[in-house]
């Protein structure tokens, strides 16, 4: 299908709709990061799946489950606790698309005779994950979750055994079951309380043993959640304080004995965006509850899911850039002021340029960053995955805002207006940033790499090191970040720096050694030559913002 031509006369200049693309067959730089770091093997799933989710149907059901938020059930008609959540048939809709396509599993449903992964089985998921994103954001998160998951439940053979079957089944099952009923199943997680969601070591929720107490065993938890979100989940990881220490947890729905588990949802959260997906608060009143790992080892147990979910909290901000910005440069080419299309117009043939080369650099860093996921026996590979998991998380996370806020001015009034879409993008963009790790605490956990695994550091360090080769703004900058290095007394107060400068140093060696001439000189040219920036749009004066544009989204 195509863009459909602007017409002429009624349509008073305006662009026509960007409805029914394929995602994934208008995105060059995507297909390039897919092909470079192992997901080839998909080409054929993502041409397909990039088909349904730029669909018009598509595009109605995201309107839609946003416009038509969930509702809490707390009670029936005559008194009794349901605790359920009702979602608009959109919702439901979304979650099949996504789920059928295998995206709560896909990286884990063909572990191979050792168990290990499928080579490219991340970045393959990456690559849907990135395409459902820009379908629809807030029915990513109970998918997100469920990936995330999998890898803690199946360290814990005492549940794996029952919940993994259903686990990575890529069915959706929206009954409010009993597991042995349904025929498939969603996680969601709970570790934020109102006394503290970053320092989970404050967890006031208590769980005492149901019995001997050990891995495996049932416990009661008793406490509250202040978030937790898609509570139609069939079951929750969530930290509670057990004798031994905080401590990792599977709780259900439904108890051994297919009575509903005593979960009581409170309250959903009124937010920014999100809207499609429910974020409770809920408490627990002694719900019944399996141990994951060992007491007092919640942290250490519960890291892994934390980890994944920071990859896709990354390539669901960079998806968001991308939608927005494609909206702006379609709008741009149609749109005419003064006697000519907007995109001809320089200043603004520059911010799109611009646009365009934050979302190639966060195209870049989310595959690159996918990839160190599948090559989990590889040394350099986990040094990446390590150290570049909360720079790109941050970065990419970060510049989403700005980016859509920009790509939104570029469409005028009809920018700020819902039907378009974009505010829904907008007010989608911050909680990738806020949740899973806020900024400060990416770059915290950075600061844990330097002085715990520092040759997780250096190993990353050699790698840029080598693929800067002789381009001088590269090397100067990796010499900045070296120098910050040396400051010990002063790296947590620059620990910002030191992130965006990993961030924009390793997207500019990808783009540099992989994209086409004219990226890789702008975007080095524009962020790492030195000259101070702080709006888009500069910078470009010597950059074939032509090409750059073409590129991004072909003309034809
Ligand atoms: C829509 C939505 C859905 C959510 N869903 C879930 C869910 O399903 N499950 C769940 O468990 N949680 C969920 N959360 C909660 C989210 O993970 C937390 O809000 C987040 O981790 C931050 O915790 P907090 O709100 O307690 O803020 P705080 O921990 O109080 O942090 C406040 C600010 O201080 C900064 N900060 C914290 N520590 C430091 C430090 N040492 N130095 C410098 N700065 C610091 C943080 O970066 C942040 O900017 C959800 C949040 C939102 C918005």
């Amino acid at each position: 299908m195509a863009i459909m031509p602007p017409t002429s006369g009624d349509d008073a200049n305006q662009s026509a709709a960007l409805a029914d693309v394929n995602l994934f067959a208008l995105d060059i730089a995507l297909q390039e990061a897919i092909k470079r770091e192992g997901g080839q093997a998909a080409q054929a799933r993502l041409i397909r799946f990039g088909e349904l989710a730029g669909s018009a149907e598509a595009s109605e059901h995201s309107r839609l489950a946003n416009d038509h938020p969930p509702r809490l059930r707390t009670h029936d008609d005559k008194g009794r606790r349901l605790d359920i959540v009702e979602f608009h048939p959109s919702w439901h809709w979304l979650m099949s698309a996504s789920a059928d396509e295998g995206l709560h599993c896909g990286a884990w449903q063909h572990l191979d005779g050792e168990n290990s992964l499928r080579s490219g089985a991340n970045v393959e998921r990456a690559g849907t994950f990135f395409l459902a994103s820009q379908m629809e954001a807030g029915h990513c998160c109970p998918i997100t979750m469920t990936n995330a998951a999998i890898p803690v439940i199946r360290d814990a053979p005492a549940v794996a055994e029952a919940w993994l079957p259903r686990l990575t089944r890529p069915q959706y099952d929206r009954r409010f079951l009993p597991l042995a009923r349904k025929t498939a199943a969603m996680i969601g997680m709970g570790l934020t309380e109102r006394q503290g969601g970053t320092d989970v070591r404050a967890n006031t929720t208590q769980a005492v043993a149901d019995g001997e107490g050990g891995p495996g065993t049932p416990y009661l938890v008793t406490g509250h959640k202040w978030f937790m979100s898609a509570p139609m989940c069939d079951a929750f990881l969530v930290l509670a304080q057990a004798p031994g220490g905080l401590s990792c947890f599977l709780l259900p729905r439904f108890r051994p004995d297919d009575t509903v588990n005593s979960l009581r949802l409170q309250r959903l959260k009124d937010k920014l965006g999100n809207r499609s997906n429910a974020s409770s608060e809920v408490d627990f009143e002694a719900a019944h509850a399996v141990l994951l790992g060992e007491e007092g080892r919640g942290v250490a147990t519960i890291i892994e899911m934390v980890t994944h979910t920071r990859l896709d909290c990354a390539v669901a901000s960079a998806a968001l850039m991308r939608r927005a910005v494609t909206a702006a440069l379609h709008h741009a080419r149609q749109r005419q002021v003064y006697g000519r299309p907007l995109v001809a117009q320089p200043v603004m043939a520059c911010v799109l340029a611009d646009l365009v080369l934050e979302v190639e650099a966060a195209t870049a860093l989310v595959f690159r960053l996918a990839r160190s996921f599948d090559r989990v026996a590889d040394a350099r590979a986990a040094a990446w995955r390590r150290l570049m998991t909360p720079v790109t998380k941050y970065w990419v996370c970060k510049v989403a805002s700005p980016v859509i806020g920009e790509a939104m001015e570029c469409l005028g009034g009809n920018g700020y207006v819902e039907e378009g879409g974009m505010p829904r993008l907008y007010r989608e963009a911050p909680v990738n940033s806020i949740w899973e790790g806020s900024g400060n605490v990416m770059a915290l956990d950075v600061l844990r790499v330097l002085e715990k695994e520092p040759e997780a550091l250096e190993t990353v360090l050699d790698d840029l090191s080598l693929a800067a080769g002789d381009d001088t703004h590269l090397k100067a900058a990796l010499e900045r970040i070296r120098t910050m290095l040396h400051e010990p007394r002063l790296i947590e107060m620059r620990a910002r720096a030191l992130l965006e400068g990993l961030a924009l140093t390793a997207a500019g060696c990808i783009i540099r050694a992989h994209a086409p001439q004219v990226v890789g000189d702008a975007f080095i040219a524009a962020r790492l030559s030195g000259v101070p920036r702080f709006t888009y749009g500069q910078g470009l004066e010597w950059s074939d913002t032509k090409a750059i544009l073409e590129r991004a989204l072909p003309a034809a």
